[in-house]
């Protein structure tokens, strides 16, 4: 099957990441760790821009731009270069940006997602360094605000905007890519995606092949795929109304989930760019094999070897493998109970009740899942059972031993539950009368009434069979 995209939807994100696992800001010695801070308490001479102030670049911060680099399959550059970026706005203090221009760190790259019709390649463009702005607080929505609050505290952190082509033909593919850079950015550790304003995207979308509209402010899954969805209709509403798409950039309200306009699209010639002369180039040509030794196995890569180690099906291998947390955690399951035991019950079940609880791997242990897997496959308590217990431990806390006492859990022994079958059947003879005659539902009364004498604790699917056995007697 191939997608025919028939509206001719094309969209291409920018997503800003913020390199938050830095111990330092992009120029400076300030704290990253301002997350839980008092507004303008990590801030320095150098991140609030004052006259006077050097930028000193944070190596590291380099580094970890070219990991990102090399892990979206891109080329690094040999030399790289910092310009400034000059436009005025609140949240610049020195009235420019010192970002990356002619010389991104990374370009020509791919991002392998489940597209519209299968495995569908996005290239991506470039991945350049720059620095965070400071954080505006405007006092109600942003079109019709009061007044602004500023926090300089971000001011200064390390960002790399990766630049992708416009590949992305639905906003379900912009959705995936977005997952699909954030489980890789996970894997190679350079950033917590759980901190505020960890990713940004802005969007670029056009119809029927047309001309592209900037989307602005978008922060999350969600957010991205509501903004896209409302800007798509409302482009296409327009064209068929007989307007014409002007090239522009919109804010995406989250609260009201529309998009709106805020000013006719930037060219490059407004921010006159020009080499910044306080940092000299920088050649990493020689550093890139070294960093290169150093990335971890990727999402491809784990899920293929689960596939062929664990001998597990595509979509468990995929869910294990997003998250590094997961997967890591699926693996030292997988080393004591079967493999495909781990995958469902890792797979399937926790996660099924920790997203529910929208808790992270990390409130459950490996030995308590382990606990619950080989009391099912030994056969000492029904998969129900697992399940309860699996809830007991997030919601009340115990151990899955414990919690099979306490709640009286043990399967029954074979002989009560024959016993059980042979009194539900000798006390029934109207349900055994109506099975025998055709009615099958009769037979679920039976095996009702043989759970009901039993508590809960035999097995379903074996009290039906003995049930069966007997009546076919
Ligand atoms: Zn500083």
């Amino acid at each position: 099957m191939v997608y025919e995209n028939p509206d001719g939807v094309r969209i291409g994100l920018e997503v800003h990441v913020q390199l938050n696992k830095l111990k330092t800001k992009l120029f400076c010695g300030c704290s990253t760790d301002y997350h839980d801070s008092e507004p303008n308490t990590h801030v320095c001479p150098v991140c609030l821009g004052l006259p006077g102030s050097l930028p000193v670049l944070n190596e590291k911060a380099v580094e970890f731009a070219i990991k990102v680099g090399l892990a979206l399959n891109c080329n690094i550059v040999e030399q790289t270069q910092f310009h400034r970026k000059n436009y005025y706005y609140p949240d610049l203090p020195k009235n420019f940006q010192t970002t990356q221009y002619d010389f991104p760190i990374a370009a020509n790259g791919k991002i392998i997602i489940e597209g519209e019709d299968g495995e569908h390649v996005v290239g991506i463009t470039r991945a350049h360094i720059e620095e965070d702005p400071a954080r505006l607080q405007h006092m109600g929505t942003i079109d019709r605000s009061k007044g602004t609050l500023i926090n300089y505290n971000r001011s200064g952190m390390t960002l790399i905007e990766i630049v992708s082509e416009p590949d992305m033909r639905s906003p379900k593919e912009a959705r995936r890519y977005l997952e699909k850079l954030k489980s890789i950015l996970d894997y190679l550790g350079v950033f917590d995606g759980d901190l505020e304003g960890a990713m940004k995207a802005d969007a670029n979308v056009s119809v029927f092949w047309g001309d592209r509209v900037e989307v602005k402010n978008i922060s999350s899954f969600k957010g991205l795929e509501r903004a896209l969805l409302y800007e798509i209709m409302r482009q296409k509403n327009h064209v068929r109304r007989g307007g014409e798409i002007v090239m522009e950039t919109r804010h995406f309200d989250e609260a009201r989930g529309v998009t709106i306009s805020m000013r006719t699209k930037e060219e490059e010639h407004d921010y006159r760019y020009f080499p910044e002369p306080d940092l000299v180039p920088l050649r990493v040509a020689d550093w890139v094999p070294g960093i290169r030794e150093t990335l971890p196995e990727l999402p491809d890569a784990k899920r293929e070897r689960f596939m062929e180690q664990y001998g597990l099906g595509e979509t468990h291998a995929r869910a294990l493998t997003t998250e590094i947390k997961v997967a890591n955690f699926f693996e030292e399951v997988a080393s004591k109970v079967d493999p495909k035991d781990a995958a469902v019950w890792v797979s399937d079940i926790l996660k099924g009740e920790l997203n529910y609880r929208e808790l992270s791997i990390d409130a459950f242990t490996v030995e308590d899942i382990v606990a619950v897997v080989e009391l099912v496959t030994g056969n000492k308590i029904t998969e129900q059972s697992g399940v309860e217990i699996i809830r007991t431990v997030l919601d009340d806390g115990g151990k899955p031993q414990e919690i099979v006492e306490k709640k009286g859990l043990l399967k029954v022994e074979d002989d009560i539950v024959s016993t059980a079958v042979e009194e539900a059947i000798a006390e029934n003879p109207e349900a055994v009368a109506d099975y025998l005659g055709g009615k099958e539902k009769s037979l679920n009364f039976i095996v009702g009434k043989v759970m009901q004498k039993t508590k809960g604790r035999a097995d379903a699917r074996e009290a039906r069979e003995k049930v069966l056995a007997k009546l076919n007697d």
